[in-house]
């Protein structure tokens, strides 16, 4: 890219055809043509120019979800992206695409819980086998790593817990015994991290959070390199999965203000931060204290953080952290995050899978908080009068 991230987001899928700042909404299933030759000769465009946006069928996409596909390949600086109607759907596209009966995946343990219930459960019938790594442990991962080693499967930072991993590291592992890699990069997204730069063959943003950022659409992306995207594209042919025109519409809006939106939110998170870092009865899970080995790594590989964090509380009393969370009044309580505006929710450790690393003692509980875009002193009053009900 040449003009600078928040330039290109400004300027992006300008459409002078239809002569809209935004490029419009087309719906459509059938697409006609002029002639039956006319069909032919764009197939043929399709197959010498696969990332073109030669399409002959609406399931193929349509000018709307190609403008998309345009900016986020930018973005990612990939070769192809790909997207999917949730989030999930990228995950799912992704590990499908390489995945076949007799492998073996190595996923690392705090991912999204319904990552973790597709690799673990599901693949399983279909004779695919899944390990889970300790985040905090590249040894672990090599150990992991065997003949049948398919594909490594990162989230980061760890999903509600926040682990950072030392990326490089992983990729050259995988490099080593010639295994595909993915990164959910949700958290972070482009703005911040760039994995397939980085040497990921995959990476996956929920569209729902960040890109979207109203809280009032779903969409995926998956952002793939030349070397898997043979595998992706087939897979994608066969599993119909494919966003629909009026959800990419409201993504490319949402991109207008993605700088803007996570600039902020990265500032109103390091203000209400640095009131809990000084809170006797919380511990933060966010890239804040400069020595430890999560701010390290993060300070290795991201440019920024985003407005989501877990809290550790110390309480000798469950039913107060949740008196604490109940009785937040800016804070909405609800799943999903990347919108404008707070939320909480509180967590059990159970519900989230394995996470022995973690060490959390009987007396500490999880919270998770993202910060919006509200006034961090009026998000910060709100927090002190709630955290007056851990007992
Ligand atoms: C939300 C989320 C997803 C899934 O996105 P949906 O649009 O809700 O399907 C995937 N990965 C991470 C890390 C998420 O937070």
């Amino acid at each position: 890219m040449t003009k600078s991230f928040r330039t290109f987001l400004k300027h992006a899928g300008k459409d002078y055809y239809n002569r809209s700042v935004n490029p419009p909404v087309v719906r459509a299933s059938t697409l006609i043509f002029k002639s039956i030759d006319e069909i032919k000769k764009m197939k043929n465009k399709a197959k010498k120019d696969p990332i073109g946006g030669h399409f002959t069928y609406g399931r193929e996409g349509s000018s709307t979800i190609f403008a998309l596909q345009k900016i986020l390949r930018t973005l990612e600086e990939s070769y192809q992206v790909f997207l999917t109607p949730t989030g999930f759907g990228s995950v799912f596209l992704a590990i499908f695409s390489v995945v076949r009966p007799g492998d073996e995946i190595i996923v690392s343990d705090p991912v999204y819980s319904p990552t973790r219930a597709f690799t673990e459960n599901f693949l399983e019938e279909f004779n695919i086998k899944t390990v889970f790594y300790d985040p905090n442990n590249i040894n672990d991962l090599k150990n992991k790593i065997s003949k049948k080693t398919k594909l490594i499967f990162v989230e980061n930072p760890g999903s509600n817990t926040f682990e950072f991993q030392d990326l490089s590291k992983i990729l050259s592992l995988a490099k080593k015994n010639n295994i595909f890699t993915a990164m959910d990069n949700t958290w972070g997204t482009p703005y911040f991290i760039k994995p397939i730069k980085l040497g990921f063959d995959m990476s996956i943003v929920a569209a729902t959070k960040y890109y979207s950022g109203h809280s009032d659409v779903m969409g995926g992306s998956l952002a793939v390199n030349k070397r898997v995207f043979k595998y992706v594209e087939k897979a994608n042919k066969v599993t119909g999965l494919r966003l629909g025109p009026d959800d990419a519409y409201l993504i490319i809006r949402g991109l207008r203000t993605l700088d803007i939106r996570l600039d902020k939110h990265q500032e109103n998170a390091k203000k209400v931060a640095s009131f809990l870092y000084k809170h006797k009865k919380v511990k933060l899970l966010y890239p804040y204290k400069k020595g430890t080995y999560n701010y390290k790594m993060w300070n290795k590989y991201y440019s920024g953080a985003s407005g989501l964090m877990g809290l550790k509380i110390k309480a000798k009393n469950k039913k107060s952290v949740l008196k604490f969370v109940n009785s937040l009044k800016l804070f909405g309580y609800g799943y999903s995050w990347g919108g404008f505006e707070s939320l909480a929710l509180q967590q059990d450790l159970r519900e989230l899978g394995n996470r022995n690393y973690l060490g959390l003692s009987k007396n500490e509980h999880l919270v998770r908080l993202h910060i919006g875009l509200e006034d961090p002193n009026d998000l910060i009053k709100d927090l002190r009068a709630a955290l007056k009900h851990v007992k």
